[in-house]
């Protein structure tokens, strides 16, 4: 307080204090300064993790200043002969890397840490982001552990150590670049990011069948989620790039209702410019809710793309104009006087500044209502990652550290205040959405960020979606779809699927399925589709809306291969315990002698019976035990590289019980 460090008398409060099978909460107060202090667990579900937080309240007359406070720090004692695996997944952000999912064997004097923040700029001397969350597991006998997150898309930290008989670490706002310190006012208060904790017997796949219900149930949007056509199928305009106009758009959506698709998405190339978010005139003369009915009329939904923080340099009424000197203290820095925007991205505005955040409130519900958006995208660089300004919120920068970058159109600002400025452009993003869903029932958000660069479970509490990679070959988004699903709901896990070499309906259908097996976006001109592919399109979409999407949304996911490496074999499986049915989505890679494989599959019943359905009849259909799906697994066969395979598997209550099978294939 007023530049001194104070050492503060915790004293518990128990009046204030609460304890029940649902929550608990310890609350202290400190005298001098009056400070309120609550340590809290909440249990938001029946199974799952469980929640905690600190809230820190400023109940003195003055300004305070707090450290860094960790949401979460541990030290577990753990016997040194117990053997232990660390899970931890990275962001699919920009490209997959060829390891994304590192599985890491804990001996003594091992030291990780891992970093999340919305930015997940990989530089090649660095470690790559991760979804801010990890597993740890005792690997052998049991198969036994636990796993924590932190519910927050700001700069965080995470770390794990073993130091003889201590497994120590901690989850928390990013200390680094430090020291972090963030100002309280008379009345306000800090709350550290919300962590969950969980514990699990049965290994990775056991814990991901319950982290990922428990964020649908507690973190989702129950809007969204009882919506059945969710996740939605969606034809998105950047197949035509930034070349898109009107009469482009309606032609596509004509074909997207052809195609059995759900939702025309008007990605960028639509506006007038960064920060100028209104239809441009020559590309749309007729403007934008002009086309969102007629997408209504045609039975589709409309979203569009806003990079809604993002300032540009149009001087048209209504645009944010980098050099307004009404809005150009909203600016994480100055632009010089040569600047000017990229096509589709400016420099960033932080919506932590009250000021800021009350334009973002005005223009995102004009958007969303003008527009008539049943979707708003937002795009990368929204929340402010660091900022030069000492009359925002946030702690002020430090002048002896502030280093700010070009890049692009971009200014990036870093410096000991980096973590608070996020910290309160996270809250601002946060509140914003909250209210967006308040006013505008039944909306739905996508989280693009830059392609996969803010899949956390912040995000997942407060939009519908993600875009999990940039990159959006078959592999690459297999391999994101691999790395995400671990922890997240694949409903919410979106791939684009761009235009690529498709010489034959295989591998079309190769192409089309390495990106349905959560949401799926086309992000191709498919007029260009032949009359076959067309057909082809068609009839998986169809597949999918009957078959495949139930099971995305309500049934259990086991990842039956190694993460996908585009040349051997790699496959997903889902199975509903409750209608007793699945499907694995079978890819064979590009290897020549590996025309044959076999999925051990999982989550099925030891001496139920089975039928087994191959959807493009690569293999004959046949009844099987699960045990012998479960241990020599079902056999796959595709005679091209490229190529895949839709595998049904339904519980079959009429076969007899000593097993008559139609066409054994379990000999091969
Ligand atoms: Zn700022």
């Amino acid at each position: 307080m007023g530049g001194r460090q104070i050492a503060l008398k915790w004293r518990l409060n128990a009046a204030a204090s609460h304890s029940s099978s649902r929550r608990v909460a310890f609350v202290y107060d400190s005298d001098s300064p009056h400070l309120r202090f609550s340590w809290e667990w909440t249990v938001r579900a029946p199974g799952g993790p469980v929640e905690h937080r600190i809230r820190i309240q400023n109940l003195s007359s003055q300004e305070v200043w707090l450290p860094l406070q960790d949401s979460f720090r541990f030290a577990w004692r753990v016997a040194s002969k117990v053997s232990l695996e660390h899970v931890y997944i990275e962001k699919g952000a920009d490209t997959p890397s060829a390891v994304g999912t590192h599985e890491v064997k804990v001996n003594e004097g091992y030291a990780w840490q891992g970093t999340s923040s919305t930015y997940a700029r990989p530089l090649p001397h660095q470690p790559r982001e991760i979804i801010p969350w990890f597993l740890v597991e005792r690997t052998r006998e049991t198969n036994s552990g636990w796993y924590l997150g932190i519910e927050f898309s700001g700069r965080t930290r995470l770390s794990l150590r073993r130091d003889g008989n201590s497994l120590d670490g901690t989850i928390a706002l990013n200390p680094s670049p430090g020291p972090f310190r963030t100002r309280l006012l008379p009345g306000e208060s800090f709350d550290t990011p919300v962590i969950f904790l969980g514990a699990f017997d049965g290994g990775i796949e056991a814990a991901g069948n319950v982290l990922r219900p428990w964020v649908r149930r507690v973190l989702g949007n129950p809007l969204t989620w009882n919506n059945p056509n969710y996740p939605l199928l969606v034809n998105n305009s950047w197949g035509s790039g930034m070349e898109i106009n009107e009469a482009r758009a309606e032609d596509m959506m004509r074909d997207a209702v052809a195609l059995g698709l759900e939702m025309f998405h008007l990605d960028a190339g639509w506006f007038r410019g960064p920060g100028d978010w209104y239809p441009n005139r020559q590309k749309f003369p007729h403007g934008l809710a002009v086309l969102a009915d007629r997408a209504h009329h045609l039975g589709l939904k409309f979203g569009l793309w806003v990079d809604w923080t993002q300032a540009g340099s149009d001087a048209t009424p209504g645009a944010l104009n980098a050099r307004d000197p009404k809005i150009r203290d909203w600016l994480v820095s100055d632009v010089s006087g040569d600047w000017k925007p990229e096509p589709f991205k400016g420099q960033t505005i932080d919506i932590g500044d009250p000021a800021a955040k009350a334009w973002a409130w005005q223009e995102l519900n004009r958007i969303v209502r003008d527009y008539r958006l049943d979707m708003l995208e937002h795009d990368g660089y929204l929340v402010a990652q660091g900022c030069v300004r000492s009359d925002h919120p946030h702690a002020p920068p430090d002048s002896r550290d502030l280093s700010i970058t070009r890049l692009g159109s971009s200014y990036f600002v870093e410096s000991s205040n980096s973590t608070d400025v996020s910290y309160h452009a996270v809250e601002a993003y946060y509140d914003l959405y909250s209210r967006l869903r308040k006013h505008h029932p039944g909306l739905l958000l996508e989280a693009c960020n830059d392609g996969g660069r803010m899949v956390d479970f912040g995000s997942a509490a407060h939009t519908d979606y993600f875009s999990i990679t940039d990159t959006y070959d078959p592999l690459s988004n297999r391999r994101a779809f691999y790395d995400a699903s671990h922890a997240l709901p694949p409903a919410m896990l979106e791939s684009y699927v761009e235009k690529w070499p498709t010489p034959t309906l295989d591998d079309f259908r190769y192409m089309l399925r390495s990106g349905m097996m959560g949401w799926l976006t086309i992000m191709q001109d498919t007029i260009e589709w032949t009359r076959m592919q067309h057909a082809c399109a068609r009839e998986e979409f169809q597949l999918y809306k009957s078959q495949l999407r139930p099971l995305i949304r309500d049934g259990d996911l086991y990842h039956v291969s190694q993460r996908p490496d585009g040349v051997h074999w790699d496959g997903m499986e889902y199975f509903d315990p409750h209608r007793d049915r699945g499907v694995v989505y079978a890819f064979r890679g590009s290897r020549r002698a590996e025309a044959v494989h076999r999925f051990v599959l999982q989550g099925l019943r030891a001496e139920a019976k089975y039928r087994v359905q191959f959807h493009d009849h690569s293999s004959r259909d046949g009844i099987f035990v699960g045990h012998e799906l479960m241990g020599t697994g079902v056999r796959v066969h595709l005679a091209a590289p490229n190529s895949s395979e839709l595998i049904f598997i339904s519980r079959d209550s009429r076969a007899p019980a000593d097993g008559n099978r139609e066409g054994d294939i379990s000999h091969h």
